[in-house]
């Protein structure tokens, strides 16, 4: 790995700082035009516009100067990758984003249409405006910035940025085991995540893997009267309920004996901001989620439930009739689908194997099981000893005139992990997001200062990089 020079001033340059200034409007107009785009992956029907979406991000990036820019398709989504060489003795800085976006239901709680970005108060709303149009638009901020005043960034710079992040992203993963030495870099970036508040920034240095699955239980050959076979009848719908119950009972905690065992301790420091929690985080958790009090496993601070321990929550649950008025059927059938997240260490695909052998012991007599693993990735820690997460935390505390504090993100960004473990480098995990921004809810939103900040941690960061 190349090295990091430290010790210069840390402001950042004054005619890249002008420069920003001066064009921030840009900035904000280029944002609005990429989320005028509906690029929801997971929607059939939005083929076309993920596709626009990522023609629109080689379009920006041939504009900034990148000699290299293109559209790469695969057998799902199109990626886009573009790459700026100014000179193979400076380190390359692989940076990764997405272009596609959630659904936007429930469409009638969007105070202002998800598609036709608007600004309100210092906050432009919009689908993808946090996550993640408006990060990346940030990133490519800095980079003209660079372009534009010194003829190219500073060092070597490789971008991937995927149109399926929300619906699986099988093809990134594919096309990065794939081209490995296409992607060869020295420190990965990944602007996805958020911080604490506006006051006090974060670096993410931790988030959990995660698990998706889909429980399907059969009772009888059809659909049943409820007169004539209620009482001897099998539920499925009941039996799900049960089941669900068995695998995650009231006190929250997850019955699937191999876990326990397997759940990582975190350092002593990490123990206690979890247990002091200075931030106030909890707090501010409970006013986002507008209840009085957290359920879950009490015996452990809110902090380590959201930052490190594993998870089972329900997503969905269908099945019977859930129409106006009532139908007195008995279902042949009923199915849930389930997530898991994972602390980091472990792998999606044994914890898969754990859960089925948990849910058939757990299934009630008379019924039968079916289990699909529908998607996972991996979780990752980030040891905050490295110098390009040193370097990362310089830039955010010269930028937000406060040092940044270390976090887990409850999350997950397989990609993060895949690319850590294939490319054996940093991965900096520096989103400029903020709590409220509700991504993947109604009226998404992302700070016009975040955005400004966020811009100019980015494009000190890349000078930081920069081997004198
Ligand atoms: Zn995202």
């Amino acid at each position: 790995m190349a090295k990091f020079s430290f010790g210069e001033t840390m402001h950042l340059d004054d005619s890249l700082n002008t420069y920003l200034d001066a064009h921030f409007d840009t900035v904000v107009e280029d944002l609005r035009q990429w989320l005028h785009i509906p690029s929801i992956s997971t929607l059939p029907e939005h083929l076309g516009d993920v596709a626009e979406a990522a023609r629109w991000a080689v379009r920006r990036l041939t504009d900034i100067g990148f000699p290299e820019a293109a559209v790469v398709e695969t057998s799902g989504h199109p990626l886009v990758l573009a790459k700026w060489v100014v000179d193979p003795s400076q380190p390359t800085l692989l940076i990764y984003g997405h272009y596609d976006v959630q659904p936007v239901d429930p469409l009638d709680q969007w105070l202002s249409p998800p598609f036709e970005a608007t600004i309100r108060d210092g906050y432009i709303y919009g689908r993808g405006a946090s996550d993640d149009k408006g990060q990346i638009v940030l990133v490519l901020a800095a980079l003209e910035a660079w372009a534009k005043v010194a003829g190219g960034p500073p060092i070597n710079i490789t971008l991937l940025l995927e149109g399926e992040e929300e619906a699986g992203g099988e093809a990134v993963a594919r096309f990065v085991s794939d081209h490995l030495n296409l992607l060869a870099a020295d420190t990965v970036l990944i602007c996805d995540t958020h911080m604490v508040s506006a006051q006090q920034p974060s670096l993410i240095v931790g988030l959990r893997g995660i698990l998706c699955a889909e429980l399907t239980i059969r009772g009888a050959k059809s659909d049943l009267h409820s007169g004539g076979y209620g009482g001897i009848a099998p539920n499925p719908l009941h039996a799900l309920c049960l089941l669900l119950a068995r695998l995650k009972g009231e006190d929250g905690r997850i019955n699937i004996a191999p876990l326990a065992a397997r759940i990582p301790q975190a350092e002593p420091a990490e123990r206690r901001f979890w247990q002091e929690d200075p931030l106030d985080i909890t707090k501010k958790l409970l006013e986002e989620m507008g209840v009085g009090e957290m359920v879950g496993e009490n015996e452990y601070p809110p902090l380590e439930r959201v930052g490190i321990r594993p998870t089972l929550e329900v997503h969905g649950i269908c099945g019977g009739f859930t129409g106006a008025g009532s139908k007195t059927v008995i279902p042949a059938e009923a199915t849930a689908k389930i997530s898991m997240r994972l602390s980091a260490g472990l792998d999606p695909e044994e914890v898969y194997s754990w859960l089925e052998e948990a849910a058939r012991a757990a299934l009630p007599r008379g019924y039968r099981l079916t289990v699909r693993n529908l998607h996972g990735g991996k979780g990752i820690s980030i040891s905050a000893d490295q110098a390009a997460i040193k370097a990362a935390g310089e830039a955010v505390a010269a930028i937000f005139a406060t040092r940044p504090v270390l976090m887990r993100e409850g999350g997950s960004i397989p990609i993060a992990a895949q690319l850590h473990e294939l490319l054996q480098v940093p991965v900096v995990l520096l989103g400029f997001g903020l709590p409220d921004d509700a991504v993947h809810a109604p009226n998404e939103r992302f700070s016009l200062d975040q955005l400004k900040k966020g811009m100019k941690t980015i494009a000190l960061y890349l000078g930081l990089l920069r081997q004198r």
